[in-house]
């Protein structure tokens, strides 16, 4: 039987981050195993590219912190352009409870560090993004440092460098079960036998619920059906404007390789919610929400064909959990990002490697990240606004 020090379930950005940093620590007899028949395939491919440090909660700010000095090193490091552009995020609200709540934020934002990130007016937010319709609004928050990455190219570059000092990825190959042994994974099984493993990780986005419960472990992440409609190639609004969010309409856009991304709440298919079968229905829904918010893209047409739909891994809090599956302690967990998995890539790589090679977390604290808080009644409480 072949035999891995980390068998990795899911080549995702979260997998193939994991299995770089254990690369670089010298952990390198390491198999990835991805059940798609190539790398991008999950969510990662799917994702709108969006990072962002306004978060709600103190232990994403400190991902986000973590990962964003992680993406500037990323070139040197990886060896590929992640794509971060600074080109901020701006959120905007039409009720001034929601900017109390925002602001509340901002004030634990700033408290860790980040002190970019302010208030802004009506007359400011226009001043940052020209194309809003501002009737109805009181005002909003914004970042300049938040912006974009590249998911693809981030996943590529993770998976290219950890080839080098030798971690095996292999597609099409679908993890169907695991031995467990004395409350430890000794094996994973797929279609061409067992394979043994020291420690595995759960790196299986969306799926990871189905991936636990080989191990017996119960892991709380649920998909949900997320669509993007894209515009025709349009040239009315600049390629760097701020990812910008109406946070009362669940609206948000960005411009992406000259084409407008409009993202709103999903009708998940509650029959089958794996389900990624692009919903038309929705389409007039966002349409509208576009032509009240940003008048311009009245002039714009959806491009049909380069729509997409993808699935976010939703876990009870918003937040991931990190860390040792409770009750089999060689099972790793990086799982449940709730729709930020791409941005806190670089940080969940290292924190993973750092508790196999190490032993324990040292570069955040992730106890209010660990799987066992649900269990306990500890979820995390703050409010999220995208
Ligand atoms: C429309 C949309 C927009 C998004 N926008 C953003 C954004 O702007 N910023 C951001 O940070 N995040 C965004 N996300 C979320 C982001 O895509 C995810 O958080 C991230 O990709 C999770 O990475 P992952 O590696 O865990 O998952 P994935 O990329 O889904 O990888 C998981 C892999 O596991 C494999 N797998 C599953 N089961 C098995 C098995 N049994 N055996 C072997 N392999 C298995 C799958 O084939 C898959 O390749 C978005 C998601 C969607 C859908």
């Amino acid at each position: 039987m072949e035999s891995y020090d980390v068998v990795i379930v899911g080549g995702g950005v979260i997998g193939a981050s994991v299995a770089w940093h254990l690369a670089v620590r010298g952990c390198t007899r390491v198999l990835v195993l991805d059940a798609a028949p190539g790398p991008g395939q999950g969510s990662t491919g799917r994702a709108t590219g969006g990072f962002r440090v306004q978060f709600g909660s103190e232990p994403n700010v400190r991902l986000s912190l973590l990962a964003r000095e992680k993406l500037l090193r990323f070139q040197d490091e990886v060896g590929v352009d992640p794509g971060y552009h600074p080109c901020g995020y701006l959120f905007l609200t039409e009720r001034q409870e929601t900017l109390a709540a925002l602001l509340e934020a901002q004030a634990m934002q700033r408290s860790l560090g980040v002190t970019d990130a302010r208030r802004v007016t009506v007359d400011e937010a226009l001043g940052i993004n020209p194309a809003v319709a501002a009737e109805g609004l009181v005002g909003g928050v914004y970042c300049p440092t938040d912006g974009f990455i590249r998911p693809l190219q981030m996943l590529a570059g993770y998976t290219e460098a950890a080839r080098g000092p030798g971690v095996r990825f292999e597609y099409g190959a679908a993890v169907r079960g695991m031995r467990v042994e004395g409350g430890r994974v000794a094996a994973v099984r797929t279609d061409a036998g067992e394979v043994a493993a020291g420690a595995v990780v759960n790196a299986a986005g969306a799926w990871a619920g189905k991936v636990a419960a080989m191990a017996g472990a119960d892991v709380p992440v649920t998909p949900l059906r997320r669509q993007v409609a894209l515009s025709e190639p349009f040239a009315g609004l600049p390629e760097c404007m701020p990812l910008t969010i109406f946070v009362e309409a669940e609206f948000h856009l960005r411009v992406r390789d000259g084409r407008v991304l409009m993202l709103w709440s999903d009708q998940p298919n509650t029959a089958d919610p794996f389900d990624t079968t692009f919903d038309d229905a929705w389409l007039p829904q966002v349409a509208a929400r576009a032509h009240r918010w940003i008048p311009c893209l009245r002039e714009a047409r959806v491009d049909r064909a380069a729509c997409v739909a993808g699935l976010y891994e939703m876990s009870p809090d918003r937040h991931v959990l990190l860390g040792p599956a409770p009750g089999v302690e060689n099972l790793f967990l990086a799982n449940g990002s709730s729709g930020h998995g791409v941005m806190h890539s670089p940080a969940l790589g290292q924190l993973v490697a750092e508790m196999i090679v190490d032993g324990a977390a040292s570069s955040m604290d992730v106890h209010p990240l660990r799987p066992s808080r649900f269990a306990e009644g500890q979820p995390n409480a703050a409010p999220e606004f995208l």
